[in-house]
């Protein structure tokens, strides 16, 4: 009997090729297939080999994203057939990226299933602006959240993560935020977060037209309107923002990508 080949659900990083890790490498050379995600750098592709089947499946780019159980059943056709699959995430895998869900689903089906992470959005974007996202004087951790779907009904209730992070000086990390702001800018401020909390937006972090603002939490929906904060962005909201000032001084790479200093 033919042999299964194996699923690798890989993360590519933020953006910077330079960012995948040498286990991503290798399972993306030795893979026949590979299925790539929205925001995966297609210069991580150099690394495959010539006959390797690609396989866009992101909606970015002008198409509907390929549905779910499309995705997954290509994966099993493929690994049922001795294949070796990569499924290419941006990011890390595990950090919303479905990974869990794909993971299982796989696993359900008897295949074996390698998870390999790559550094996601959140922590690419604050080591871009020299921001750490804790700090012994600022934060004693941080929270990845998603403002997608970010009405209260859909979950995420933003006054009582603000109570929280102003509590247990925690950093907010917030992806998918920029068409949710207004609802996660009210519902923080109802928390009882300060107004001046610095936000840093950094849009299209570790990519070559990264652009980054520093603003207050008071400010946030209103910068996003005027700057046209565009998707992929990532909001890091607490004290350690602030720590993003100084970098930019010193810092040529920061200067170049217009950081902004607003309101302070
Ligand atoms: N698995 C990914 C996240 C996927 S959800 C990860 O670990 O990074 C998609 C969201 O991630 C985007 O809406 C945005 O908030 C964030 N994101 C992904 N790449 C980004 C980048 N280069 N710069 C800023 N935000 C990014």
């Amino acid at each position: 009997m033919q042999q299964w080949g194996q699923v690798s659900l890989v993360g590519a990083g933020p953006g910077d090729p330079e960012l995948l890790t040498l286990k991503a490498v290798r399972a993306i050379a030795r893979a026949d297939v590979i299925l790539v995600d929205d925001l995966v750098s297609e210069e991580v592709l150099v690394h495959k080999r010539d006959s390797a089947r690609v396989v866009y499946v992101g909606k970015r780019g002008g198409c509907a994203s390929t549905p779910q159980e499309f995705i997954e059943k290509l994966m099993i056709a493929e690994a049922r057939a001795g294949r070796q699959v990569v499924r290419l995430k941006g990011g890390d895998p595990f950090v919303f990226g479905r990974g869990g869900e794909e993971r299982q689903h796989l696993i359900d089906q008897g295949l074996t299933v390698e998870v390999i992470n790559g550094i996601t959005s959140g922590m690419a974007a604050a080591a871009s602006l020299g921001v750490p996202l804790t700090h012994r004087e600022y934060s004693h951790g941080c929270i990845f959240v998603t403002g997608h779907g970010a009405k209260e009904s859909d979950g995420t209730d933003w006054s009582a993560l603000a109570e929280v992070c102003r509590q247990q000086r925690l950093t907010l990390v917030v992806y998918m935020g920029v068409a949710n702001a207004g609802s996660i800018q009210q519902g923080l401020l109802k928390g009882g977060v300060s107004p001046d909390t610095p936000v840093a937006i950094v849009q299209s972090a570790t990519l070559s037209g990264q652009i980054n603002w520093l603003t207050s939490i008071s400010q946030l929906c209103h910068e996003i309107q005027v700057r046209q904060v565009k998707s992929p962005a990532i909001f890091i909201i607490g004290e350690v923002a602030k720590l993003a000032e100084s970098s930019v001084l010193s810092d040529k790479f920061l200067h170049e990508k217009k950081l902004g200093y607003l309101h302070y």
